[in-house]
């Protein structure tokens, strides 16, 4: 016992082999903490770490969840005993369907849609509430486009702690329901979610013990996406994938499976290899395609109106820094009409039964134009990423899809409508 208090106060335990927060601007280092921003020149922080050297065979051995990247994470090495959602470890699939209809090789989907909350940001929010832990603070709060709404407030449930959800409005319902069945505190802000961000940083400013996750618990936060990319390089059997096409919101997931690419080459758990990394984006918000199409680096704000909400972020924290990442693996961010992103999640579903939510239909859509405009090479192995369930979002395709017929419960009915005869 006394032992393990002792670890407890040691930072290099609570937060695993994480040595400080890094600015990536000035490059500055704090002490691990609930900070976010630079004192030097306000750039975001970020976290940095001393590995020690790490095998395979540690991790393979590991859990069948993002704790077998345990020694990796900014988070104590005994997390997995803690209660939590557990998530990550989603499959990764060869669709061979899907390739063939667009004209590549070998395409591969990660199917992110398989967390305890049906989206990627379980993974965010598990990291984010191990640090939450780690510093005190004990109510998980979050500012969010829907997605975020369910995984905060199902591990806040499952960690036995409060929740404070703020959402938009004009949220899909389905995401409404599916966050406010675990209790918490579910709040829904007139204006889009650039304003309910807005005021998620005010209410951080006022309640220092609340941890709101993609504000001030965020450096820790968004470690958490580097699973993604893990997850990748590990199940295709401990290599990188070539070509990559990741969505972006916030451009917080992009970055990191870059990172988590990078830190794996590092520490030779794969061997390097050049890999581009594409982002995509929805054309009613498409602030960090529009930058690259235009060769700026500056992302200008822009106000969402599309229908992968899960996506529609118009000021992008990490918008220029996905224009980092694309430029120098040498991929593109590119967007896609609303009419695209129906395609793509129609597509996904009957080539490789897939039902993904608008962001999946997002990326579907982005790597099939990626394909068309010669941007993305056909012969290179490609990874596509459904972050999201389609169960959330239906009304996307709902008028688009239904039975064939609706008949009398006979044969003769039947054989008619199904043209058997
Ligand atoms: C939040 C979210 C993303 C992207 O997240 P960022 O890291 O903010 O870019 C992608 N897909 C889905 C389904 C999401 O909910
Ligand atoms: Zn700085």
């Amino acid at each position: 016992m006394s032992i393990r208090l002792e670890a407890r106060q040691d930072t290099s335990v609570r937060f695993g082999n994480a040595r400080a927060l890094v600015c990536r601007e000035c490059r500055a280092e704090q002490p691990l903490g609930p900070f976010y921003a630079c004192p030097d020149c306000f750039g975001p922080l970020e976290v940095g770490y001393d590995f020690p050297p790490l095998t395979r065979a540690r991790i393979e051995a590991g859990p069948k969840n993002i704790w077998r990247y345990v020694d990796l994470l900014p988070v104590r090495p005994d997390i997995a005993e803690i209660p939590n959602t557990q998530p990550g470890f989603t499959r990764l699939i060869r669709a061979d369907n899907l390739a063939r209809e667009l004209g590549i090789k070998t395409l591969w989907v990660k199917d992110d849609s398989g967390n305890p909350t049906h989206s990627f940001k379980d993974r965010v929010v598990a990291v984010a509430l191990a640090a939450a832990r780690e510093l005190g603070l004990d109510v998980l709060a979050c500012p969010s486009t829907g997605n975020l709404a369910n995984a905060v407030a199902a591990a806040a449930a499952r960690a036995g702690i409060k929740s404070v959800v703020l959402i938009p409005h004009d949220l899909e319902r389905p995401k409404v329901v599916t966050t406010a069945v675990y209790g918490g505190t579910l709040v829904a802000v007139k204006g889009n979610y650039d304003d309910v961000n807005r005021l998620a940083s005010e209410i951080a400013g006022e309640e220092p013990g609340w941890a709101f996750v993609n504000v001030n618990v965020r450096p820790y936060y968004s470690e958490g996406s580097k699973t993604l990319g893990y997850e990748v390089a590990e199940q295709l059997g401990w290599r990188l994938p070539g070509q990559v096409v990741i969505p972006v919101a916030s451009g917080s997931q992009l970055t990191k499976v870059d990172k988590g690419f990078k830190e794996l080459t590092g520490l030779g758990l794969v061997e390097q290899s050049p890999y581009r990394i594409f982002g995509a984006q929805a054309a009613g918000c498409e602030p960090v395609a529009a930058a690259f199409r235009e060769g700026r680096d500056v992302v200008r704000p822009v106000r969402p109106d599309t229908i992968a909400k899960s996506l529609a972020i118009g000021n992008p924290a990490d918008g220029p820094y996905v224009l980092d990442v694309a430029r120098r693996t040498g991929g593109a961010v590119e967007s896609v009409t609303d009419e695209e992103v129906r395609a793509g999640i129609l597509l996904l579903a009957r080539t490789e039964g897939i039902f993904a939510e608008t962001a999946g239909g997002v990326t579907v859509a982005t790597l099939r134009k990626l394909v068309a405009t010669g941007q993305l090479d056909p012969d290179v192995e490609t990874v596509v990423f459904n972050t999201g369930d389609g169960l959330k979002t239906l009304d996307a395709v709902a008028d688009r899809v239904g039975p064939a017929a609706t008949i009398e419960p006979t044969y003769a009915a039947f054989a008619r409508a199904a043209e058997r005869r």
